[in-house]
């Protein structure tokens, strides 16, 4: 049998990238996230996204070896540059967001930080939800404002706060919303409508609402931030992040960020991730029912004090829910008596349920978060108003719940044979 071999040449690194009268064509969530992004391979067929495990490509004499001269367009040269998988999965990530462009990074946090360094600097201020990812909230008590940046924390789902803390040099407001792991909501349009006055970007971490439920941009926002190793990739096995937005924001974004400071996705991850994409509105869908199932028998167990999950009216901003949400999501927050002890009994008495942190998995995953530990350690909320507002929430004993893809009637008996009393 003869073999061709193939010479690699600038014309076959050329890739080929996806036009917009493309996008256009697919309407319907699931067909997004199933088509697009995603072209057959122009070697082999293959219709199935190509890993492309390489970190350097063989170019054309004439390329150039600096950033600086790089175009949207030019070849692959070196895959912190850019990489035909990753690159896949950011056209992937845009169509779904209905965002013009994408950045992903190797996790939810290389996302959020490359955002920070990118906008801001000395003598700017921030804006920051006073309750969120536990690492933003660490972040922008020490390091951020070691480089001379002022931070500004508020709870961000009162709008008079935002607009108290609003100064001349406010380069940013950034809100997380569900946020974690109160699972309390922020008006997206309204404090879009206060950046605008103000001058000052917003930028949105959209992780626990998913592309399906809520369309930040849309809604006014300059950037939306997810952490791919949810719900996005879904599966469990692989860190990922993303920024969303303009082109023109991204492009030195990009640049500045993910190709100089390094915090780029492996091209393995993203296919990962891309393959976890194709059953992202499926999934989701079967989250919220389980979820809902779910936060129901929790609601009437005598055992749990309070449940929180923005699908049920019980939620104390249900209506902003309904409004903003086109999809609930599957995570639960709910308050128990003696949630240390509890916490021991669950990770001993599970038996589906992980007794493990993270979220957005198909398995079902729980932790405790303890109240004292996170105010004083990562959120350090202080004022009087913002320790109301926690206790209004929720209060000692708060245990999340990613509601996982097994059969709601297995995850519900799963917690009842957990919370029953020891013979
Ligand atoms: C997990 C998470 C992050 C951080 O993502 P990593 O991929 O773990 O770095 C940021 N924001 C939210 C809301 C998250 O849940």
């Amino acid at each position: 049998m003869s073999s061709t071999l193939i010479t690699p040449t600038f014309a076959a690194n050329r890739v080929i990238k996806m036009s917009d009268s493309k996008k256009n064509n697919f309407t319907g969530e699931q067909t997004k996230a199933i088509h697009a992004g995603e072209t057959p391979d122009i070697v082999s067929g293959a219709s199935s996204p190509n890993l492309v495990m390489s970190t350097t490509f063989v170019v054309d004499a004439n390329a150039g070896f600096s950033v600086e001269s790089m175009e949207e367009n030019d070849t692959w040269v070196y895959t912190r540059w850019g990489n035909p998988t990753v690159h896949q999965l950011e056209e992937k990530l845009a169509v779904l967001e209905d965002a013009e462009t994408a950045v992903a990074f190797a996790s939810g946090m290389g996302a959020i930080s490359a955002l920070l360094f990118h906008l801001l600097k000395a003598g700017d201020h921030a804006v920051i939800s006073d309750v969120a990812y536990a690492a933003l909230s660490e972040i922008t008590n020490e390091m951020i404002p070691e480089l001379g940046i002022e931070i500004t924390k508020v709870n961000t789902s009162d709008l008079e706060a935002i607009r108290k803390a609003i100064q001349p040099n406010t380069r940013l407001i950034y809100i997380e919303t569900p946020c974690n792991p109160l699972l309390r909501l922020t008006d997206i349009a309204a404090v879009a409508g206060i950046a605008r006055q103000s001058g000052a970007k917003l930028a949105v971490d959209s992780t626990f609402a998913t592309p399906v439920a809520t369309k930040p941009l849309a809604l006014g926002a300059d950037f939306v931030i997810h952490s791919l190793t949810k719900y996005l990739g879904g599966h469990g096995d692989a860190l990922g992040g993303v920024i969303l937005g303009k082109k023109e924001d991204l492009a030195t974004l990009r640049k500045k960020t993910s190709i100089r400071l390094g915090g780029c996705l492996s091209p393995f991850n993203a296919w990962l991730i891309m393959r976890g994409l194709a059953t992202f509105p499926i999934r989701m869908r079967v989250h919220q029912e389980n979820a809902l199932q779910v936060a129901t028998f929790l609601e009437q167990h005598p055992k749990i004090k309070r449940v929180i999950y923005p699908g049920l009216p019980s939620h104390p901003q249900y209506e902003l829910a309904k409004r903003q949400m086109k999809n609930f999501s599957g995570m639960i927050t709910f308050q128990m008596e003696n949630g240390r002890e509890q916490a021991a009994r669950f990770a001993e008495k599970l038996q589906i349920i992980h007794y493990a942190v993270s979220l957005g998995h198909h398995r079902s995953l729980i932790f405790y978060l303890n109240s004292k530990d996170l105010l004083e350690t990562s959120f350090k909320l202080s004022t009087h108003e913002q320790l109301q507002s926690w206790d209004y929430f929720a209060g000692e004993g708060l245990f999340r719940l990613s509601v996982g893809l097994e059969d709601a009637i297995d995850i519900i008996s799963d917690l009842q044979q957990a919370l029953e009393e020891r013979s």
